[in-house]
């Protein structure tokens, strides 16, 4: 039963690469590439490369986006639990400038219809999963009720908050068993559940007690692994909540790679957490962040998002 079911979004990715931001009014020209993405399906995808027998609740449109995604999760061995709406599916518009920043407009289309009576149509299949693993780019009261199925079935509820802008609702919140933000999102949310203000960028800085007061207040009765990009992750359980940990708290380093795309970095992360999690539930937290991490290290050697996720042998031919 090592199954991870992802719910969340797929979007196609219309990517400019430009040499400056569009300014209003302005028309430029830039390098075009399409693909797949959304944060659900890169995570599903993460999950499966990674060895877990994935299942992924999304929904998409009758359209070419919608037959691309079909496709890409039968070549991934992906079991998806779709429903077909009449809204287009989701995309996202991306400029890429060439200093790496980005500007972002997406069209949740289809994946904003995913709906709590179409996932509680899903309860046997959430009951087979060990891991649920759940994101704010779907509507939060729907990603709620596959994780109140997935506890009801005994499975671990991991919620990845993001994007940073996105609200979880409270019962979404209280149905985490662990959270996975960033440095932009763990700041986002803990400004908008406690009013905290602290800098993101300041943030890997912090010390370590200091740190864990905050991952305390953010989330009371959950573990919390806040991701910090190249500095690695900061990990925090609630008291008598290890999880197989010899501490409450740490740190775990990132792996040395030569990194050329940290695009989707997240995104491997928490597939591969999720894998981990539902391969081996035996071995200790801090053993499946540092497998995460190793995955997250080698996704971001090669260049896109869902087609950057490596496969798990993989990952042990490069660290062991
Ligand atoms: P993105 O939004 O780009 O998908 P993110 O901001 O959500 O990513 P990060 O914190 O940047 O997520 O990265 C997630 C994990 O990926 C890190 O905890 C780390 O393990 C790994 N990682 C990211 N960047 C690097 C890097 N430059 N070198 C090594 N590991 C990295």
């Amino acid at each position: 039963m090592s199954r991870v079911v992802v719910v969340g979004s797929f979007n196609v990715d219309h990517v400019w690469s430009v040499a400056a931001l569009p300014r209003p009014g302005e028309t430029l020209a830039g390098q075009y590439h399409t693909g797949p993405g959304g944060k659900g399906f890169n995570q599903a995808t993460a999950a499966a490369r990674a060895g877990a027998s994935t299942g992924f609740i999304c929904a998409l449109g009758e359209d070419a986006g919608g037959q691309l995604a079909r496709a890409l999760a039968t070549a991934d061995g992906i079991e998806l639990h779709e429903l077909r709406s009449d809204a287009p599916t989701g995309t996202a518009g991306i400029y890429v400038d060439r200093d790496g920043r980005n500007s972002i407009v997406i069209g949740p289309g289809a994946n904003a219809e995913l709906s709590v009576s179409y996932v509680d149509l899903q309860r046997e299949a959430i009951g087979q999963a060990r891991v649920v693993l759940g994101q704010l780019e779907s509507p939060p009261a729907s990603v709620a009720a596959a994780f109140a199925h997935a506890r009801g079935a005994g499975a671990l509820t991991l919620l990845n908050p993001a994007p940073a802008d996105a609200v979880a609702t409270p019962e979404l919140w209280a149905a985490a068993d662990a959270i996975t933000p960033n440095e932009t999102e763990f700041c986002a949310q803990l400004k908008r559940h406690t009013g905290a203000v602290i800098d993101p960028d300041k943030l890997a800085a912090l010390a370590d007690d200091e740190l864990h007061a905050d991952c305390r207040r953010l989330l009371p009765h959950g573990s919390v692994v806040v991701t910090l990009g190249a500095a690695g992750c900061f990990i925090s359980h609630a008291d008598g909540q290890w999880r197989g940990d010899e501490r409450g708290y740490y740190r775990v380093a990132a792996s040395a790679v030569r990194a050329v795309d940290t695009t989707g970095a997240g995104d491997a992360f928490n597939g591969a957490l999720a894998a981990s999690l539902a391969r081996e539930p035996a071995q200790a937290f801090a053993a499946h962040v540092a497998y995460a991490s190793r995955y997250a290290g080698l996704s971001t050697e090669r260049a896109g998002a869902a087609s950057s996720m490596p496969r798990d042998s993989e990952v042990r031919a490069r660290f062991g």
